[in-house]
């Protein structure tokens, strides 16, 4: 029978879609209550958001359940897959695929381990006095909605400060100055997987970059610009021009505009600065924010996902829309929020470092200079962290409290 279809009269299929969709165009004359009750377009539209969302909770109740699971079969070995993972997106790997850690016995990891003990100690206070200046309002009944829920996120932060080591940290040997317990440059926050540990850039404490060059001299190593640039050693000189050799053979003829010297720029240059940069980290932990915007993604793709069943999902617009999704919930409220986060790690931050005896006036100076190592140019509306103006505000804001904190606790060091 190949080849041949059946005929359908066009009234029998406006029957047949009458049935299917409901609109009993085909027998209008004789229309039965339930098609009306079921085309009301509001009625199938609550239904139809009700189902995705139904279903949203379950995809991700199976999800968490599995992720649960996983982490309950082997802990240990959870966590060492996450670790490398997250280190493999931070490109902290070696060509093998090795992670490129820090030894333990170099300059950095050693200033790590004197410090971060230190501002563990004194956050660890922090979230006891700040627990305890709710719990005090509470008992009183002057307690706000508000802070009882600060509360809650105390009590989390507490556990989860006790049982962080003073060995509850990573020195990542990547060229870029960074520290995070959340990351601060992505999105993704995927530290809350991997509670109770701060990775640490090698570039915190210095960065190898291209410089311009001074003092240039035959023999001199140096990057010329070609496709990027590329190492050359200078062989004469012309006036303001130089012979370079490209590595074995090829011969250019470069001026100083397209020369670069390798130079190695410290960052952090004592114990203070490293306490501020760590400090910040702590407070992101005492706030709970990487937990926070875990649940902001959430709750902006579940309702994303219901925006897109009530309306109808086949015209160009809402296609469109579906494009925009992602950067409408980014730019509206994850990045905005992780901005006001930014602000108050800076501030919870400073405290935490004048409790550990790191005098918190040498804060904006430092921000100022690590602003100038970072050469992230995107406008503030489209970056996770406020301008660095408007952190030196915040921080400056904080000073008092925390130079308060500080001699106090100066002055009761000096009685022990
Ligand atoms: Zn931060």
């Amino acid at each position: 029978m190949a080849g041949r279809r059946m005929p359908l009269a066009p009234a029998a299929l406006r029957g047949l879609r009458g049935i299917v969709i409901g609109t009993g165009s085909a027998n209008s004359g004789a229309r039965r209550p339930i098609w009306e009750f079921w085309n009301n377009r509001w009625l199938r539209r609550a239904l139809r958001a009700s189902r995705i969302g139904a279903l949203s909770v379950s995809i991700f109740g199976v999800g968490y359940t599995t992720g649960v699971s996983d982490v309950l079969a082997d802990p240990q070995d959870f966590r060492q897959k996450k670790a490398t993972a997250l280190l493999k997106s931070m490109n902290a790997t070696d060509a093998e695929g090795h992670v490129r850690l820090c030894e333990d016995h170099s300059e950095e990891v050693k200033a790590v381990k004197r410090v971060l003990p230190r501002l563990l100690r004194a956050a660890r206070a922090q979230v006891d006095a700040l627990a305890e200046e709710i719990f005090q309002a509470i008992q009183q009944g002057e307690a706000t909605r508000s802070q009882e829920k600060d509360l809650e996120t105390l009590q989390r932060a507490q556990k989860r400060l006790q049982g962080w080591s003073d060995h509850g940290f990573l020195v990542v040997d990547v060229n870029t100055p960074n520290a995070f317990a959340r990351r601060p440059n992505s999105i993704a926050p995927v530290t809350p997987m991997l509670p109770r540990m701060v990775f640490v850039h090698r570039g915190i404490f210095w960065v190898d970059g291209l410089a311009r060059p001074e003092g240039l001299q035959v023999g001199k190593e140096v990057y010329v610009r070609r496709d990027g640039w590329q190492r050359a050693k200078l062989v004469s000189q012309h006036q303001d021009q130089w012979a370079a050799i490209l590595g074995d053979s090829e011969t250019v003829t470069v001026g100083p505009e397209d020369m670069r010297v390798r130079e190695r720029r410290q960052l952090v240059e004592n114990d203070e600065q490293l306490a501020m940069l760590l400090g910040h980290e702590l407070a992101h932990a005492v706030h709970d924010h990487g937990y926070e915007s875990l649940g902001i993604w959430t709750t902006a793709y579940s309702l994303e996902l219901v925006l897109l069943s009530i309306l109808d999902p086949s015209g160009m617009f809402i296609f469109l829309l579906e494009l925009a999704a992602g950067a409408i919930a980014r730019y509206a409220f994850v990045l905005p929020l992780g901005r006001c986060d930014e602000m108050e790690a800076d501030a919870t931050g400073l405290q935490i470092c004048a409790r550990a005896g790191y005098d918190p006036r040498l804060a904006t100076e430092f921000m100022e200079r690590f602003a100038s190592f970072q050469d992230d140019r995107s406008p503030t509306w489209a970056s996770t962290h406020p301008s660095t103006e408007g952190r030196i505000k915040a921080l400056k804001d904080a000073e008092a409290d925390a130079i308060k904190c500080f001699q106090e606790h100066q002055a009761a060091r000096r009685w022990l």
